[in-house]
């Protein structure tokens, strides 16, 4: 799809449209669809953290918080990943809070890449990726991940670095595709960033919402990278609280300084009495951690028995609020974009055309995700929506 030139915009924004989650929700609204696009919950998180951020708002934490964020939630991040990954960050010099990890990712990618530099990442990608790397200059060099296993190809991977590489940018657990990057592949990054001497960006924003076991491993935690790694997460997915926009950035004091000289010039700071809230929610015990992951596990499982009965073909999801599906089953043409677009309209339902993650969009033209966090009964009535797609064939 090529997009007709916009008026006055740069010419480094130009195809980029407008985000795939504005219109796919806005379609919801208008047409009083179940949203199974964009990835939000539709249920509250935890009482402490919403009654902490409402504590702080009426305690009159009302004005600018300190550029890196305010020491209480710094701290908690700083304790959070030694809990969960032994990975030890300084608060004073090592965390960065930022506007959500879409700003951690903005700030980073601005703050590290100069004209004419090469990042490495994986397509399907968030949206953002692709084009804060055209903000700065840079160029995208996208290995694909393919399905079912949305594995990459090493060799493929080795390819894609040359002289200009920079660094490489990837995500797991990985939104579209719910693919959780094994030890083994992380290593395979891990000795081609160490053999050309590379940063690593890690996008980790569902690190607590993985499914049957499998364990999230931060990059970072390999012998030899937490030095030239920048971890990037959010508060959004593990506490429901997407609107809130508390992100944050964990890495060597270089990387960190790097980013924050470009963040601050991007919002400088945001969100104080929502900081506090994440740093409560942070210190919440295993328990809260578990359950959250289960929960979401079970609407995972409500939900891809259901689209299979609707006759889509379902990859495995292993992670995050996604699922992928093939949609060749109902619409032989394998137009994903033409199939969400009409969806709504037609049965109610929305959800995202994967081909808007791809650089090379014809690799995920046939191919729709899903969002399952929502409601149990929710999942249901989208079900019985969906199943009138096959009917409608038949
Ligand atoms: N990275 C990925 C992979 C995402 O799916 C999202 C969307 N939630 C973000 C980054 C952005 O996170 P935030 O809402 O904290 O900016
Ligand atoms: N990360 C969410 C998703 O992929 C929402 C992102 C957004 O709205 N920009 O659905």
């Amino acid at each position: 799809m090529v997009s007709a030139r916009v008026p006055h915009l740069t010419a480094k924004l130009q195809g980029f449209g407008t985000t795939i989650f504005a219109e796919m929700t806005s379609l919801a609204a208008s047409t009083d669809s179940i949203n199974l696009g964009q990835g939000f919950p539709d249920t509250d998180g935890p009482r402490e953290v919403l009654d902490a951020a409402i504590a702080a708002i009426n305690g009159g934490m009302n004005q600018y918080p300190p550029g890196l964020g305010i020491p209480a939630l710094r701290q908690a991040i700083a304790a959070h990943q030694q809990r969960f990954y032994g990975l030890s960050y300084d608060p004073g010099t090592e965390i960065l809070v930022t506007a959500g990890a879409t700003e951690g990712l903005a700030g980073a990618l601005l703050g590290l890449l100069d004209t004419g530099d090469e990042v490495v990442l994986f397509e399907p990608m968030y949206d953002s990726y692709q084009a804060c790397v055209a903000l700065a200059g840079a160029v995208s060099r996208p290995v694909t991940l393919r399905p079912p296993e949305y594995a990459f190809d090493p060799d493929e991977l080795r390819a894609a670095i040359t002289p200009k590489t920079k660094l490489i940018l990837l995500n797991t657990p990985h939104n579209p595709t719910g693919k959780v990057l094994g030890r083994d592949e992380l290593q395979i990054v891990a000795d081609l960033a160490l053999e050309h001497d590379l940063i690593v960006m890690t996008d980790e924003v569902y690190e607590h919402l993985t499914f049957d076991g499998v364990e999230h491993v931060p990059l970072a935690t390999l012998p030899g990278m937490r030095d030239r790694t920048l971890v990037i997460s959010s508060g959004g997915k593990t506490f429901n609280t997407t609107g809130w926009k508390i992100g944050w950035i964990c890495g060597p004091p270089g990387l960190v300084v790097a980013a924050k000289t470009a963040k601050q010039f991007l919002t400088y700071v945001n969100g104080g009495p929502f900081q506090a809230g994440i740093a409560v929610g942070l210190g919440l015990d295993d328990a809260f951690f578990a359950e959250l992951a289960a929960d979401l596990q079970a609407k995972r499982d409500r939900l891809l028995p259901g689209l299979v009965e609707a006759g889509f073909d379902v990859y495995p999801t292993k992670g995050t609020y996604f699922v992928t599906v093939d949609v060749r089953p109902l619409r032989p043409d394998g137009d994903g974009m033409a199939f969400c677009r009409e969806l709504a309209p037609r049965c109610g339902v929305v959800a995202i055309p994967n081909e808007v993650f791809y650089a090379n969009r014809s690799e995920g033209r046939h191919l729709v995700r899903f969002a399952f966090c929502k409601r149990l009964d929710v999942l249901d009535e989208a079900v019985s929506r969906l199943k009138s797609l096959s009917s409608a064939r038949s």
